[in-house]
């Protein structure tokens, strides 16, 4: 069982204009129709420029924005309208499992649905009939264990942590909330073996932010990530305010705590090589679409997309006789996500392009078992590849 399936998820921001009467002249379509999978004990990374909808992508996982369109199964569940208002996520339950109540002309298709939701969210032996309102009956506790599941790791420690609570009073809140401790004491105990299982002292939980370095305040938000047992943590670029010996702790630190907790992870970073060194499975990103994914082995070694040969081409290379490959570098801005070239979205640096790269969107192409390329070149070329 998948612990995590995001299936094309969108997420438009809309952009409004006027002053006492606001309204919406267009979007900005910071994700557009993506999908991927995540295996418990297993981390998959999400790479590509700045703008390209990574962090949206993280946010949008553990609900810090509700989600446009798209599906969000955790361990199977549809959770997607967990967050949603009610009048939305009725909208949403409709369209997907009321799409056609009359479909064996004898009306029973609607309980046949009714009963499907009741099988899939509620599970218990009350009526299906009343399903939908003891789903929302049920809803907040729901949306408890959704957070509990399923943290965040953000990039900058600092912005991350209240600077007026002490570590103690910090990591407490989530136990007291999700009810792991019953009283601040007990809350206090657990505070100080989290501290010493990602590395600092029991006695620093009487501390404020700004007594810790960079890396030491990155392990506490790991550790408050961690303190509810979470199942799936988004870590946002967790090291790219670090030092890079303080980088290679934490990554460490992440590594074991995988093992222990046997989490997933989605790991959002411009830095590729950590990426290649932790992730399993990658998705290449460029303006809100996924363009390749693949296991890490295709994405490093025989990546096909020119913009995934471009960012390989431009990661710094630590070893002084090898030489970069400058035939694949890019010139040229990422356009602006508010107004995206027509057909595919790179044709505007990509020196491969051909005529149907200005008029039509690449459709995402299966290159073998593990490896997808959103691209003409593969899908003219391969017509042993299917659609995926
Ligand atoms: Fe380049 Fe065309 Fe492929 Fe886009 S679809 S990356 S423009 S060759």
């Amino acid at each position: 069982m998948k612990l995590l399936e995001v299936k094309n998820l969108k997420k438009y921001f809309p952009i409004k204009q006027g002053f006492l009467v606001e309204r919406v002249v267009g979007f900005v379509k910071a994700v557009d129709d993506v999908s991927f999978s995540v295996d418990r004990g297993k981390t998959i990374g999400i790479v590509g420029e700045s703008g390209c909808g990574k962090t949206t992508i993280g946010k949008s996982i553990i609900r810090l924005h509700e989600v446009t369109d798209g599906e969000m199964l955790i361990d199977e569940e549809d959770t997607t309208f967990y967050f949603m208002k009610r009048k939305r996520a009725l909208q949403y339950l409709k369209s997907k499992y009321f799409k056609n109540p009359d479909f064996d002309g004898d009306g029973s298709g609607l309980e046949t649905y009714k009963k499907k939701i009741h099988d899939v969210f509620v599970k218990s032996d009350r009526n299906p009939s009343k399903t939908l309102n003891t789903l929302f009956e049920n809803l907040e506790e729901k949306k408890r264990l959704l957070r509990r599941k399923a943290q965040i790791v953000f990039q900058d420690p600092m912005s991350s942590l209240n600077p007026r609570m002490t570590v103690g009073q910090m990591l407490a809140e989530p136990l007291l909330f999700h009810k792991i401790a019953e009283k601040m004491d007990d809350a206090i105990v657990m505070v100080k073996d989290l501290l010493v299982k990602v590395g600092l002292k029991a006695y620093h939980v009487d501390r404020y932010p700004h007594q810790f370095s960079g890396g030491q305040r990155q392990r506490i938000a790991v550790a408050r990530a961690i303190s509810v047992n979470p199942e799936l943590i988004v870590l946002d670029e967790p090291t790219s305010a670090l030092d890079v010996s303080v980088q290679a702790q934490i990554v460490n630190l992440f590594e074991e705590l995988q093992e222990q907790l046997n989490a997933g992870y989605v790991f959002i970073s411009h830095n590729l090589a950590l990426v290649r060194f932790i992730c399993q499975e990658v998705s290449v990103m460029y303006l809100g679409r996924i363009v390749e994914q693949g296991d890490s082995e295709s994405i490093f070694d025989a990546p096909l997309h020119p913009y995934t040969k471009a960012l390989l081409a431009a990661a710094p290379i630590p070893d002084p006789n090898k030489k970069r490959n400058r035939k694949d570098l890019i010139g040229g801005q990422v356009p602006s996500p508010i107004n995206r070239p027509s057909g595919c979205f790179f044709n505007p640096r990509c020196k491969y392009r051909m005529d149907i790269c200005t008029r039509e969107y690449p459709q995402m192409f299966k290159v073998d078992q593990k490896h997808f390329v959103a691209c003409h070149l593969y899908s003219t070329s391969q017509e042993q590849g299917g659609e995926k």
